[in-house]
């Protein structure tokens, strides 16, 4: 009886300091391994737009691809929900192998830095998944929807000031910076991050932007009646436009289709559904705004172990690919109608993708 009490008590003291480790490890601002190619000219921080982020948990490192020649100013956005990975993965594969030749190409691998140092809360998915490059084993990590709670209490009253309404009455929502658009200065520090993403788009005259997401895939079979009060939609292999740039999102699609023979549904901003990036900083600032969704097997409930890089079905590969042709098909597109040039070298194409691991297209 005294050995088992004994067991017990040294296993439960044994998992404490495991999780302290954990904690060591993963909480506060974690350190990014990011690792620029020849193509980033320079680099700046979030805070130098926003200083009040300065040494806090949500600076956050954003890159330069500029261009010989001037033409159009595009930004791509990683990161705003840390536990859909293939969207800061198709931002560091931009940062570590593209090259601009003609315009000016800007990207934030990770948004919510405060939501990467938190582990997955929605479905437990690891932390940080290996994968093999030509330098050896590195690690891409993911995290959470949502700001870290140590950086944001959940009942902070500055939530219930979004004009929007109905996603900042649930406190959980309110870290979410997807929901925080455009973001207030006097805000929560989620609205803060936004204010100070959109700052960063009008000081640099960014003429369009692609906020990268993922989504349940299409093979999720239990149905939610509800997403946040609204009803649930297959998001999954859509672009989502600002309704400014709806036929130039259209276009940039057929594009796209012709390009990887992967088709995406287009959805227009609802813009009475307030906060999100697509349709609140194409309101707020002269940027096309645009949102892309991959589909993501850690976001499907019933998945017991699912594999966020190799899934058979929608491997990494797959689902970067989506974001940086979008990216890339939207460019042109915009590109053309604004008369301004933008060529880009080293993004992979779809098909290279496909044929190899992740690691291929990272340094
Ligand atoms: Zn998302």
């Amino acid at each position: 009886m005294l050995t088992q009490f004994r067991l017990t008590v040294l296993s439960i003291f044994g998992l404490t300091l495991v999780q302290c480790l954990f904690v060591v490890a993963l909480g506060g601002t974690i350190e990014l391994d990011i690792r620029p190619g020849k193509g980033v000219t320079h680099q700046k921080m979030l805070s130098d737009y926003y200083p009040p982020f300065k040494n806090t948990n949500f600076d956050t490192p954003i890159f330069f691809l500029q261009g010989e020649k001037p033409g159009i100013t595009g930004l791509a956005i990683g990161g705003t929900h840390p536990n859909e990975l293939a969207g800061q993965v198709a931002a560091l594969v931009m940062v570590e192998k593209g090259e601009v030749r003609v315009g000016r190409l800007i990207v934030i691998p990770y948004a919510n830095r405060s939501a990467l140092s938190v582990k997955d809360t929605q479905y437990g998915v690891a932390p940080l998944h290996e994968i093999l490059t030509k330098t050896g084993i590195r690690y891409l990590p993911y995290g959470d929807r949502r700001t870290d709670i140590k950086d944001q209490q959940q009942d902070d009253p500055r939530v219930y000031t979004n004009p929007g309404g109905y996603t900042l009455k649930n406190g959980k929502e309110a870290r979410n910076l997807n929901r925080a658009y455009p973001g207030k200065v006097d805000g929560t520090p989620t609205e803060q991050l936004a204010y100070a993403i959109i700052k960063m788009i009008e000081a640099e005259s960014i003429e369009f932007c692609v906020d990268f997401h993922e989504a349940r895939t299409l093979d999720e079979h239990k149905t939610d009646k509800t997403d946040n009060g609204y009803p649930s939609r297959r998001l999954a292999y859509t672009l989502v436009s600002n309704p400014k740039a709806t036929e130039l999102a259209a276009i940039s699609l057929l594009d796209m289709e012709e390009d990887t023979g992967v088709t995406m549904k287009l959805e227009e901003s609802n813009t009475r559904y307030r906060g999100l990036s697509h349709l609140e900083i194409g309101n707020a600032t002269n940027c096309l705004s645009f949102l892309t969704e991959s589909p993501n097997p850690g976001q499907d409930k019933w998945r017991e172990d699912a594999d966020v890089i190799n899934d058979m079905k929608y491997p990494l590969v797959h689902r970067v690919g989506i974001h940086l042709r979008v990216f890339i098909n939207l460019a042109n597109v915009i590109s053309e109608e604004f008369g301004k040039p933008f060529t880009v070298k080293g993004i992979p194409e779809y098909e290279a993708l496909l044929k190899g691991d992740i690691g291929m297209f990272l340094n």
